[in-house]
């Protein structure tokens, strides 16, 4: 819903370019929620092309001497932005919460593994040493080094809005790049307290830039002439048209998209190891997280031992409000994604799936105007069912049967999403060959979510990622990175007379 701001009690997150708040041309602005009440506690800006153009030329005019700065520099930069994250840990979940609606704790969690890019980060000047060959041949050297590719955007989603951009501007900006962010216009704040932080650690203006806004803003960076490279993360659909648009004009481009991550509970697992790992990698963060488990694809006697735990677990979990400290989970992020789900709800039903557990009409007392939805669980659902073919994104689990562990297998590899899997089971040898065999791009095994830590890089396979190089981790310095070859030989070596075959080395 876009509406002018007129009421000028509300608070307005605007963008940040050169080191300051800034208005946008258009005036043009959205309501921010408490998802827990529904209530509307501020307003954020929505750009356009010349507030972008505006955030593009900050960055362009301080890219040059950043990237002459010595990268010892840049890390020693990050160590001090990371004491003042340390400092700021509670304000920032504080910001998640209000605007995201995920409890607390879970906020609290997605700064500190937000944290650890920063961390990775700081140790650059090793990152950066390049590859050295002396004598390639008589009297000449060849080297290699990466330099920074110049001004670097960051499209962002809802689910985690300080961790998703922590995947990319820390290295960007460590590798002698200038960013320019575009964070969901649903919780815009922790942008502008890391904007905040940045300059107090020393950052100099123009670095890091926040540009509020939707489509009109990511349009107006995918075809700016001045912007090198694009890392997208949000959903299939707009991460496939990031990477098309982006490559259309010329841009390198990172795009990671939607999931339906599968969780295999083999018959020897430990059940009520598999059942924790099932309810907090299904319903924590109200199931809005990428790596979040949707599928439990239970093998043989497995169903029968998992599905009444389950269900109990799931019927008792603790709904409320995230400042509440109670709160195992808390609301969906908007009142139009509530409505979204409860439709996969009833669609679930009427293609012919077992409901179990229905959260829809979920009230919670004194929260009456918030958005949430209860734990919904479905068993017995199939491979043609909408509700295992799309991305629900909320708090609704659908377990499928299999017969064995082939048959697991087969399932989660015909999925068109590939992001996380999981497999839970005491058997070194299945672990193995789930590990080798799973054709997705992170897995755990009896870990639920496998997120990897930030120095190994987070991406997934086939329609759950575009591009090349996965984010942050050292695929995270290559892609902020461009490689350069230099071979070099002085007139002592150099032999007489010009060349005309091709050098042979010798
Ligand atoms: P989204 O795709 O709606 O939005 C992501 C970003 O794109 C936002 O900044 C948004 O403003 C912008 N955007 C939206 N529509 C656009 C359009 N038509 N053109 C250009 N830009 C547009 O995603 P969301 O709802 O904010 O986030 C949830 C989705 O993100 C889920 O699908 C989830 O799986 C995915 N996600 C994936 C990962 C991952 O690592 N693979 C991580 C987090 C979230």
């Amino acid at each position: 819903m876009n509406v002018n701001v007129k009421d000028q009690s509300i608070p307005v997150v605007e963008n940040y370019v050169g080191g300051e708040r800034r208005a946008t041309a258009s005036g043009r602005s959205q309501g921010i929620f408490n998802p827990a009440t529904g209530v509307t506690t501020s307003h954020v800006t929505m750009s356009t092309a010349p507030d972008v153009n505006a955030a593009v030329e900050a960055a362009k005019s301080a890219f040059p001497q950043w990237a002459d700065t010595p990268p010892v520099g840049r890390g020693r930069l990050l160590n001090r932005f990371l004491a003042l994250l340390n400092e700021h840990k509670d304000l920032l979940a504080q910001a998640i919460t209000s605007e995201h609606g995920k409890v607390f704790l879970d906020a609290r969690g997605e700064v500190e593994r937000g944290i650890d890019v920063v961390e990775f980060a700081c140790g650059i000047p090793q990152l950066l040493k390049g590859d050295f060959t002396d004598q390639v041949s008589q009297g000449m050297d060849n080297w290699t080094l990466r330099q920074p590719v110049g001004v670097v955007a960051g499209v962002t989603p809802f689910n985690f809005p300080f961790m998703v951009p922590a995947w990319m501007y820390p290295i960007a900006i460590a590798c002698g790049n200038a960013f320019v962010l575009k964070p969901s216009p649903i919780d815009p704040t922790p942008s502008l307290i890391v904007a905040d932080l940045l300059k107090k650690a020393g950052l100099p203006d123009g670095l890091f830039n926040v540009v509020q806004g939707d489509k009109e803003a990511v349009d107006a960076l995918l075809s700016h002439p001045d912007v090198a490279a694009v890392s997208f993360v949000g959903s299939t659909p707009i991460a496939n048209y990031v990477y098309e648009t982006g490559a259309h004009y010329g841009k390198r481009v990172q795009a990671l998209g939607s999931a339906k991550n599968h969780l295999v509970v083999m018959p020897d697992a430990d059940i009520d190891k598999a059942v924790d790992g099932l309810i907090g990698a299904s319903y924590g963060s109200a199931g809005e997280r990428c790596m979040a488990i949707s599928v439990a694809v239970l093998v043989g006697k497995a169903a029968d031992r998992v599905m009444p735990k389950l269900t109990e677990r799931a019927r008792d979990l603790k709904i409320g409000s995230g400042l509440v400290d109670t709160s195992e989970m808390g609301p969906v992020v908007t009142e139009a994604a509530r409505q979204r789900i409860a439709g996969y709800i009833e669609k679930g039903i009427c293609e012919g799936a077992e409901l179990v557990l229905d959260g829809r009409g979920y009230q919670v007392p004194d929260y009456e105007g918030g958005f949430f939805l209860g734990a919904t669980l479905f068993d017995r659902v199939t491979p043609e069912m909408t509700i295992y073919k799309e991305e629900i994104f909320g708090p609704v689990l659908s377990c499928m049967r299999a017969n064995n562990f082939e048959e697991a297998l087969e399932i989660a590899n015909r999925h068109e999403f590939a992001n996380g899997v999981s497999c839970y089971t005491q058997d070194g040898n299945v672990a193995r060959e789930f590990g080798r065999r799973v054709q997705a791009g992170m897995v755990g095994i009896n870990v639920p979510i496998p997120v990897p830590m930030a120095w190994h890089g987070f991406g997934g396979w086939k329609k759950s990622m575009f591009g090349d190089m996965h984010a942050y981790g050292e695929e995270g310095v290559r892609f902020y990175t461009k490689q350069k070859s230099i071979m070099q030989r002085w007139p002592a070596t150099m032999a007489n007379g010009a060349e005309f075959a091709m050098p042979i080395m010798k």
